[in-house]
């Protein structure tokens, strides 16, 4: 019986040391994008997005292997252009059980450039774990010469290896830095340098295949989120209407026909509307439809009361979201309420 309980405890000595030993298991989500796409020739100007699987994007880089038990699974391939709700309810719930009940350390999602920051703000609103989630992509397709998406890839995974990306919420790895998910633009249309973390900059990088953050993340997020998409199938309708000199009301009204939920201004400046499309947003939100404001301007928040009597109108501000991302917020925001100081509050907070 000695002999017995003494072989237990060796047994289970050797398990607690392996498990010590084993590497972080990360999960890639496959999504599409120019990471996965072809050239037809050897400039990497005309190509394809979403074309290659995930098992190709990992044998491109089997230094992975080194950082982490990495496997794979396709969502969809496609290029970003045509990410749609129906895929960003699918990858949130997918991630909140690969985290939350398949032992998961840290999820991946190869994805495209030109809706990163969109797919990257929701589901920092909406996966419920403080485990690391980083979206790589690349600007250069699968097969161009000097293509940046194995580096790309391979710097994800360290990030989301690395215990100090934790609690930081969803990030994306472009170019060797990290960028926070409320934060990060596309400022470029084909450089490899494209993504910035506006005023605020980065919030980390990577060096040699460590993650070093600089600032931690001063917005509500993940698991101190209060959007849930457990139950939901589809998301509130809201379109954006840009801003400019001599604007039509058209597009307005387009979305107030079309019974929309909630339409964002890409307004001019700090949020201002053409005096035809101010009429239609008014009678619009007299009518239930929320606006609210945000700016064209890629710098600078759009604040509340400045130009716009938002209190008289009940018109909502955006303060630092841009105008795709505070859509991204305003379908969340419609989820739960439909008063707009409680919106205006969502906005103050994520
Ligand atoms: N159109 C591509 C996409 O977003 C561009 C890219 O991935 O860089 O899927």
């Amino acid at each position: 019986m000695k002999n017995f309980k003494t072989l237990l405890l060796v047994a289970a000595a050797l398990l607690v040391s392996l498990s010590l030993g084993a590497k972080p298991k990360i999960r890639i989500i496959a999504t599409g994008g120019t990471i996965a796409g072809v050239s037809s020739t050897s400039a990497s100007s005309a190509y394809t997005a979403g074309q290659v699987g995930i098992q190709t994007l990992l044998d491109a880089v089997p230094q992975i292997l080194n950082l982490a038990d990495v496997s794979g699974e396709q969502l969809v391939n496609i290029g970003s252009q045509d990410m749609n709700d129906e895929v960003w309810l699918k990858l949130a719930k997918r991630i909140n059980v690969l985290l939350n009940e398949e032992g998961y350390d840290g999820i991946v999602i190869t994805h495209g450039t030109d809706t990163m920051e969109e797919t990257a703000y929701f589901l920092n609103l909406t996966v419920k774990s403080d485990k690391p989630v980083v979206l790589a992509g690349s600007m250069r397709p699968s097969n161009a010469i000097s293509a940046d998406g194995p580096a790309n890839l391979y710097n994800a995974v360290a990030a989301a290896v690395s215990p100090n990306t934790r609690g930081y919420g969803v990030l994306c790895c472009m170019n060797n830095q990290l960028l926070d998910a409320k934060t990060v633009i596309k400022t470029h249309t084909i450089d490899c340098d494209t993504f910035e973390g506006g005023p605020s900059g980065i919030i980390g990088y990577i060096y040699n295949g460590e993650a070093h953050m600089l600032q931690t993340p001063n917005n509500k997020h993940t698991i101190n989120s209060v959007f849930d998409v457990t139950k939901l199938d589809r998301l509130p309708q809201v379109g954006i209407v840009y801003g400019y000199a001599n604007a039509s009301a058209l597009p307005m009204q387009a979305f107030v026909d079309a019974k929309f939920d909630g339409i964002v201004l890409a307004g001019v400046g700090d949020g201002n509307f053409y005096k035809d499309v101010f009429d239609v947003a008014v009678k619009a939100q007299n009518q239930g439809i929320q606006i609210v404001r945000s700016s064209r301007c890629p710098t600078g928040p759009t604040c509340l009361n400045s130009e716009v009597d938002d209190e008289k109108y009940h018109f909502v501000a955006a303060l630092d979201l841009n105008p795709q991302k505070a859509r991204v917020l305003l379908m969340l925001a419609l989820t739960k309420t439909h008063d707009w100081q409680e919106i205006q509050q969502f906005f103050k907070e994520y």
